[in-house]
């Protein structure tokens, strides 16, 4: 693609989507100049800038939200004494679809993995110490992969507040070892939070 310098820019562009490769972004570049009218182009490059400029962190429980702060911590329907702490917002979007859980959520937007120097300071874990200081949180439910990353964040956060007057438990029955909690189908979710224990 030598002689084709904005393809090859757009096809890098594509490579740095995770799981996608040189030939899949080669693929993609292809298309969007051989298919997109130009009204397509402009809709694409809108909806590009739009996600990064309008969609932020809520200040509250780091999930993403393209409001001041997510309909979830506005929402005073919901048990302001519980929270679910899980990795990202896509594991929100799962336990919400269980149509169960009414509490409110805490997303690290990340796992505490020493081997690629993520450390407790580098994921949402300040914001939730203040929480359990501020607000009247009596539960916390951990809800991490059972990946060793998730599991050393759920050992982490056990120790850090234990002392704390809170109850914690870990979400964890009928979840696959190793599996991420956004693949895990609704009953086996809902099965899951209700299963909840209290970690030793
Ligand atoms: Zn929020």
């Amino acid at each position: 693609m030598k002689d084709l310098k904005p393809l090859s820019h757009l096809a890098n562009c594509f490579e740095k989507l995770s799981g996608v490769g040189k030939k899949t972004a080669s693929r993609y570049a292809f298309n969007i100049v051989e298919k997109f009218s130009e009204a397509d182009v402009e809709e694409f490059a809108r909806a590009l800038l739009d996600c990064k400029y309008k969609i932020k962190n809520c200040p509250s429980c780091g999930m993403l939200t393209d409001k001041e702060t997510c309909d979830i911590c506005r929402d005073e329907e919901r048990d302001p004494n519980v929270l679910i702490v899980v990795r990202d917002t896509k594991d929100v979007y799962a336990i919400e679809k269980t149509h169960r859980y009414r509490g409110r959520y805490h997303v690290l937007n990340g796992l505490i993995s020493p081997l690629d120097g993520i450390g407790p300071d580098e994921i949402n874990i300040n914001s939730l110490e203040k929480r359990i200081k501020d607000e009247d949180i009596k539960e916390l439910i951990i809800a991490t992969s059972f990946t060793p990353s998730g599991e050393t964040t759920a050992l982490y956060l056990n120790r850090l507040f234990k002392d704390r007057g809170v109850t914690i438990s870990r979400i964890g029955y009928g979840l696959p070892a190793g599996g991420d909690i956004e693949y895990v189908d609704e009953l086996t979710l809902l099965k899951a939070l209700e299963a909840k224990q209290k970690i030793d």
